[in-house]
């Protein structure tokens, strides 16, 4: 997709320090962190939103879901659990759909956000 600035990432025509790559995403710090840690998770096909997806991406959806606790766990905020059901550590993973929904860039990606609280704007 032309003017697409997670196409150009994703093809690597923009320098970016991957912290996970395979044949299907690519995963990397955010440019403005709202949070210690804060990576977005890219498939490498355009899809431009979450409403945009199909069956056809529930693989895709799948993968990038279990990505991300491995991801917070590799980053240093994986959630500890301590078997009360409360734990300790843990991340925030979000998909921002459409103008209502904070969406800015219109290339899929999923938002893993962790670390030591307070974060940009939150407790
Ligand atoms: P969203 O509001 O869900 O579309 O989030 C887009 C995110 O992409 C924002 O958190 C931006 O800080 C981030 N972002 C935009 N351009 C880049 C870039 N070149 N490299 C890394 N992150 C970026
Ligand atoms: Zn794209």
């Amino acid at each position: 997709m032309d003017n697409c600035i997670f196409c150009k990432i994703a093809a690597g025509q923009i320098p970016t320090t991957p912290v996970y790559e395979d044949d299907d995403m690519i995963a990397f710090n955010d440019i403005n962190p709202a949070a210690p840690v804060h990576v977005l998770i890219v498939p490498k096909q355009h899809i431009p939103t979450l409403a945009d997806c199909t069956p056809n991406h529930t693989a895709l959806l799948g993968k990038m879901m279990l990505l991300a606790p491995r991801l917070a766990e590799q980053l240093g905020c994986g959630y500890q659990a301590d078997g009360t059901g409360r734990g300790s550590g843990g991340f925030k993973t979000q998909f921002n759909t459409g103008p209502d929904g904070g969406q800015e860039v219109y290339h899929l990606h999923l938002h893993v956000m962790g670390g030591p609280r307070p974060w940009r704007g939150q407790r």
